[in-house]
């Protein structure tokens, strides 16, 4: 009898646990903002025809400056003035370090804390033995059966073409924002960013500018890209991953290969090298990339939806199943990759000397102490010295405020089926040198694009189509709309 109640509890607690589990997929609700359909009206014909002549301007950053063509430049500068003569009527201009670009448009009350639209204008190499292999010359800014064609159609001339044709319209509307909007366009964020978007951002903090959020370049719309969710999805980056480079080295006697000790430089730091990819950092569903999920589950099919909504039971199998893709891994945890291993000379010398280098993408919420802490302690060898450098990640922003809301509304505005979510950047981007300034830092480009416009952005055959280009410059209208009622 005993045996048979026991049995019947446990039953009766699956059925309230079954019952509690199925009722949960019903009580998440969709984080969308209903979409305003946009009415702009643009003249199409000049907005391409100013968008191919930015493209033929050779704004080439190299790692060496002095290969700077500041010619280009300059000519680029002059374009912007001559194309959108109500913006440089009516807003200030200034110059930082000759070439980098802020504008402001100063709005009728002053109590509103300001927003910052950065982009930059300067464009990688075309990789040398690559040339030929373009469709289009990556400089002529051709436009062909609505594409437009050219190394920084994507990346990221189209964020400062799309800023300016938007201001130009609405200056043309007789609109007048509310708050103080600052346009920061840097010169050289493909080398850092160092002389243009964070010698902006200190400029602008010496006099006292905080910004209620600053919105660069990152995620854009992808079809699918999360499984489960048909509609395509926008991410807004919402925090960047830090970059770090540990050295691990070991000094010690070499000595003759015909009689070699049991543990080598060379064995002991590929020991430690195996020792990090076997331990790993912990993969964690949480920061931004759980905020990722909580944006698309109310999406999905009901199957997903109910694994989301009950994470409290499925957290760990959603984490071990993250763990296994590269691209998912790297969202939920510190990643681990040896990039370079010196060691050895001759074949017949054991090396008095092995190092290998490593890098790292650091998660928001581990420090750079803590990687190093892990590091040390996962290796476990005295003998061997571990050094550091490398910078933090940046600040996480915030989701559930005006300010996230804001960029989701101007988005579904004009990406109407577009599912609008908050995520992890892996990648650097200018952004983060506004971190000191800004309450939060997003970073979304407002295309809708394919992974293989992705593998372009660096590469060969940048191009996008016409109607993208024009859906960037209504965002960019859209959200200055929204940010100032
Ligand atoms: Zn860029």
């Amino acid at each position: 009898m005993k045996i048979k109640r026991v049995l019947l509890i446990i039953i009766a607690l699956l059925v309230i646990m079954i019952g509690f589990t199925l009722t949960n997929p019903f009580l998440i609700s969709s984080k969308q903002p209903a979409p305003a359909l946009t009415s702009v009206v643009l003249d199409e014909e000049a907005a391409v025809e100013h968008f191919s002549k930015a493209l033929t301007y050779k704004t080439v950053s190299y790692q060496e400056r002095k290969k700077f063509d500041l010619q280009e430049f300059n000519q680029f500068i002059t374009f912007l003035k001559n194309s959108y003569p109500a913006v440089h009527e009516k807003l200030e201009l200034e110059l930082i370090n000759d070439y980098g670009l802020v504008y402001k448009w100063t709005g009728t009350n002053p109590e509103e804390k300001p927003i910052g639209l950065t982009s930059h204008y300067d464009v990688v190499p075309i990789l040398s033995g690559t040339e030929k292999n373009w469709e289009m010359d990556p400089f002529s800014g051709t436009v062909k059966d609505g594409l437009i064609w050219g190394r920084g159609t994507l990346d990221d001339k189209i964020g400062v073409i799309g800023i300016m044709e938007a201001a130009e319209y609405l200056l043309n509307e007789g609109f007048a924002p509310s708050r103080d909007m600052y346009f920061m366009f840097g010169f050289d964020e493909e080398i850092g960013g160092e002389l243009g978007a964070k010698a902006i951002a200190e400029t602008l903090k010496q006099r006292g500018i905080q910004f209620d959020f600053v919105l660069d370049e990152g995620g854009a719309i992808v079809e699918n890209m999360v499984p489960g969710v048909d509609q395509p999805v926008g991410v807004v980056g919402i925090s960047e991953k830090g970059s770090a480079t540990a050295t691990l080295s070991i000094k010690g006697s070499g000595g003759h290969s015909s009689q070699p000790k049991d543990r080598t430089n060379i064995g002991r730091i590929a020991s430690a090298i195996s020792k990090l990819e076997e331990t790993q950092f912990d993969g964690e569903l949480r920061g931004p990339g759980n905020d990722l999920f909580e944006f698309v589950a109310p999406e999905m099919s009901f199957g997903m939806k109910y694994v989301f909504a009950n994470k409290f039971l499925f957290k760990p199998i959603i984490e071990k199943i993250l763990l296994q893709e590269p691209a998912t891994a790297a969202l939920i945890r510190t990643t681990i990759a040896p990039t370079i291993f010196q060691a050895g000379e001759q074949y017949n010398a054991l090396p008095e000397e092995a190092s290998a280098i490593i890098n790292l993408r650091i998660m928001p919420g581990d420090s750079l102490e803590d990687v190093e802490a892990f590091i040390v302690e996962t290796i476990d060898d005295e003998g061997i010295t571990v050094t550091l450098e490398g910078s933090e990640a940046s600040n996480v922003s915030s989701t559930d405020g005006p300010q996230f809301k804001s960029i989701q509304q101007a988005a579904r505005n004009v990406y109407e089926d577009a599912i609008i979510a908050p995520y992890l950047m892996f990648a650097g981007s200018d952004a983060k040198h506004y971190d000191s300034i800004s309450d939060n830092t997003y970073r979304f480009l407002p295309v809708q694009i394919t992974s293989e416009d992705l593998n372009r952005m660096h590469g060969t055959n940048e191009h996008i189509s016409i109607s993208n280009y024009l859906n960037a410059i209504k965002f960019y209208i859209e959200i200055m709309k929204e940010t100032n009622k």
